[in-house]
């Protein structure tokens, strides 16, 4: 036939950029960051029939950091249906991750979810007035549903590494306080925030994991078609924080990605792909992560348009 031999392409992408010795910097900001070795690379693939292809470090586990932002956006839209759009918009915002400015100038509505200010309003949301344990069981129990294993869990270390040198976040968080936009004590947020964002994952479980956004009638639904359209138009158009245009550009898919260097994509009806490297560009996002999902998406002749 010509179906693409996915199993060798991977295998080949992953000879590929190992050959290269360009790998990108480690974020250093997470001092538990700082110290993952950055000479590593790993794919998965999981197909509309529900097969996993992988390669590389496939089964290492790595910080997913910004990448459950997706995760809990989906939940947050569960309990709180488009009301959460009055806290938080859905537009790009051309500026770094953790970026302040725009709050100031829009009044405490964070552009979108996927940034750090629109991320901490997310969790808010899902925190409700709710005791953090209780908020991050929900997540955690989500995110575990979707990759369908137990064996998911937050590394306390990172968290509690990112709580002691969050003062960016802390600033974030309250700041929104100011503007009446958050719901809990910024502490109490910026935990449950600090804790999601120090889920663990391999890229196996990522991809796994990402299977709810494929709508594919093989895969796990765990949210409407309506909705994952929408979580995808997101991830497409915010997903890489300044980045998003130059990776719609490269990749042609919509994407979230993390500081640790996890990039969750998605083919829209035919497959989950989840890539790690944990060396960043010049955006903050995984330079061999990238590089990998463009030359893929375009052997596969996959993109949405
Ligand atoms: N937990 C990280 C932070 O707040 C997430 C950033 C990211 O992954 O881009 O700084």
């Amino acid at each position: 036939s010509n179906a693409p031999d996915l199993p060798g392409l991977l295998s080949r992408l992953n000879g590929r950029m190992r050959e290269d010795d360009h790998w990108g910097d480690v974020a250093a900001y997470i001092p538990q960051l700082a110290h993952v070795d950055p000479h590593q690379f790993g794919i998965a693939v999981v197909t509309a029939d529900g097969t996993c292809h992988v390669a590389g470090d496939s089964e290492v586990p790595f910080s997913v950091q910004s990448i459950t932002k997706v995760f809990t956006l989906a939940i947050a839209l569960g309990r709180s249906g488009d009301q959460l759009w009055q806290r938080v918009g859905r537009e790009p915002s051309g500026r770094a991750f953790n970026s302040i400015v725009q709050l100031e100038q829009e009044q405490g509505r964070p552009r979108n979810p996927f940034i750090n200010a629109g991320a901490i309003v997310t969790t808010d949301e899902v925190l409700g007035h709710r005791p953090p344990r209780e908020a991050l069981a929900e997540i955690v129990q989500f995110v575990r549903a979707a990759a369908g294993t137990d064996d998911i869990h937050i590394n306390d270390a990172v968290a509690a590494s990112e709580t002691a040198f969050g003062h960016r976040n802390f600033a974030l968080a309250h700041f929104l306080a100011s503007f009446d936009n958050l719901k809990n004590a910024p502490e109490l947020t910026l935990g449950t925030y600090f804790h999601h964002c120090a889920l663990e994952m391999s890229v196996r479980q990522l991809a796994m994991a990402g299977r709810f956004l494929v709508d594919a009638p093989g895969l796990p639904r765990l949210v409407s078609a309506g909705r994952i359209r929408r979580l995808n138009a997101l991830m497409l158009t915010c997903g890489h924080y300044d980045g998003s245009g130059d990776f719609a550009y490269r990749v042609g898919l919509p994407g979230k990605s993390g500081v640790g260097g996890g990039i969750l994509a998605i083919v829209p009806g035919q497959a989950s792909i989840a890539v790690w490297s944990p060396g960043l560009n010049r955006y903050g996002n995984s330079h061999k992560g990238t590089e990998a999902l463009a030359i893929l998406a375009r052997q596969m002749g996959w993109s949405i348009f």
